[in-house]
């Protein structure tokens, strides 16, 4: 159910923020790691289930207009590979999607951090569709602890809708609470952020985390990638890979570059050579997507063989890389695709 614009959710809330809500409302400090516990860890969904406040405690956060701040999918859809699409409250007026995807031992849920994007990117379908707002700790959150299946969940990918750098307040609380020991106490192995490119927050997010970085690449030079990333013209690739080269990546976290792969516009092993340089000595592996043909789009998938060429073409300079499986591309969940609508049929 949705929140009513009074209602001020507790989940996406850190412990800090706890405690000053247990202050406002008269409780000890120690009420804000309870609070804490029940709302990461014992996922309740009402504030009387939190026992071990006293009623009039509970009471008193019911008064001051607190909920949990959960709700569940709006909608689903079941892809014939097991991945589940789902749409859950973005921001008024508009939905977001997430991906469940079970590999195995593992499940991935794939989040949204903004309703649309205004990064512009021309193969997306989330920018095509524009910017409609950033999306609370809370809403945020909520994707993670109301998914089906939320307790099998091994890993998050922050690669849903919208640029985490452009609401990065939001997305930094989020990666708090999943890591910390109060919190779901996640290792940061386990998360990983993917990032369109802004140096600034990329930046911080590197500094003040331990968690996993996939930068979406694309093309390695400068004026093919403005044209189908404006934020290429803003923080250049070149710069932002040498910002990145200045950390220690070789040991427990993660640098990928994402490469969506067009038939003819990137998979030349012109591109492989200007790759392979540009990520020279910074122990970045490569993560080849096909592109999936979006409707009235010019672009156009490449063939088996040239993906196959350019990741060996990659391999034999020394750059790690490997051709990704593609999931749930017949729901329109697989990247690039997520347009947050619930105008399809098989959305039920
Ligand atoms: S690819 Fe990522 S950054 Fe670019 S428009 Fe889509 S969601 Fe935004």
């Amino acid at each position: 159910m949705m929140n009513t614009p009074t209602q001020r959710p507790l989940i996406g809330l850190t412990l800090e923020q706890l405690r000053d809500v247990a202050a406002a409302v008269g409780l000890k400090p120690f009420a804000a790691k309870q609070m804490a516990a029940w709302l990461y860890c014992r996922n309740v969904s009402s504030i009387d289930e939190m026992t071990d406040l006293s009623k009039a405690a509970r009471a008193r956060l019911i008064a001051e207009g607190y909920c949990i701040g959960r709700s569940e999918p709006i909608a689903s859809a079941v892809s014939a590979d097991g991945t589940v699409k789902y749409l859950f409250d973005g921001v008024p007026g508009h939905a977001v999607e997430s991906v469940f995807i079970p590999d195995g031992d593992r499940a991935t849920l794939c989040v949204s951090s903004q309703a649309g994007c205004r990064m512009g990117c021309t193969f997306c379908m989330t920018g095509r569709q524009g910017f409609h707002g950033n999306l609370s700790a809370a809403a945020i959150i909520n994707q993670i602890l109301s998914v089906p299946g939320t307790d099998d969940l091994t890993n998050i990918v922050f690669m849903g809708m919208g640029e985490p750098t452009d609401n990065l307040d939001a997305v930094m609380n989020v990666i708090e609470i999943l890591t910390a020991e109060w919190g779901k106490a996640w290792s940061p192995k386990r998360i990983t952020v993917s990032t369109a490119g802004n140096l600034k927050g990329l930046k911080r997010l590197v500094e003040q985390t331990k968690v996993h970085i996939a930068v979406s690449l694309h093309n390695p030079f400068s004026a093919e990638r403005a044209a189908i990333m404006p934020i290429e013209r803003a923080y250049p690739i070149a710069e932002l890979w040498d910002m990145l080269r200045q950390y220690d990546w070789a040991h427990q976290r993660r640098l990928s570059a994402e490469y969506v792969m067009w038939r003819g516009d990137n998979d030349s092993m012109r591109h492989a050579n200007a790759l392979a340089h540009l990520l020279r000595g910074s122990s970045a592996r490569v993560n080849l997507i096909r592109y999936h043909a979006l409707p009235g789009s010019p672009q156009r998938p490449p063939s088996t063989a040239a993906m196959e060429a350019f990741r060996d073409r990659l391999n034999d300079l020394g750059i790690n890389a490997t051709i990704r499986a593609s999931r749930g591309e017949d729901i329109d969940a697989a990247c690039g695709m997520l347009a947050g609508k619930n105008d399809k049929n098989e959305l039920t």
